[in-house]
């Protein structure tokens, strides 16, 4: 048992104290010294009803939009971009490395997906669209794919 408990300790522990963190030796130690103490028993008292006071407030209702305005607020207000600037942003999006990297990945891989099921580019437009889709792998489609 901690018997040598200082003024400093009972600062730094109060918190803890508070929210009954302590371990029962260092609860007891805290006690005797915080109950007998000139300096520490003002304060763990101010500090204990300051936080039933706390704790006893009522909850209020968070007003619409808070986040919005406290970003208005701290930031200033921002620009709604909307429109054909707003279609403009969202292109500018392809600009990005890891979005034009994506965008590439799956154009590619549609395009391989498309070759290997028959799709010609050079053969759609004349026999369109009949001749659409010539596949060429069964596998990719069992129950038959046959518009001729
Ligand atoms: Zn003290």
């Amino acid at each position: 048992m901690t018997t040598n408990w200082t003024c400093e300790q009972t600062e730094s522990r109060l918190i803890d104290y508070l929210d009954g963190l302590l371990q029962p030796a260092e609860l007891a130690a805290f006690n005797a010294h915080a109950h007998t103490c000139e300096r520490c028993a003002p304060l763990v008292a101010s500090v204990s009803d300051l936080l039933i006071n706390l704790h006893a407030l009522p909850n209020l209702e968070t007003p619409p939009r808070l986040v919005y305005a406290i970003l208005d607020k701290t930031l200033g207000p921002r620009e709604t971009v909307t429109g054909w600037a707003a279609v403009l942003a969202w292109f500018k999006n392809f600009s990005l490395p890891r979005v034009a990297y994506g965008t590439a990945s799956l154009a590619t891989t549609f395009l391989i997906l498309a070759t290997a099921s028959g799709f010609s580019f050079f053969n759609s437009l004349s026999s369109f669209p009949m001749g659409y889709f010539k596949p060429s792998f069964p596998f990719l489609f069992p129950f038959g794919f046959n518009f001729k």
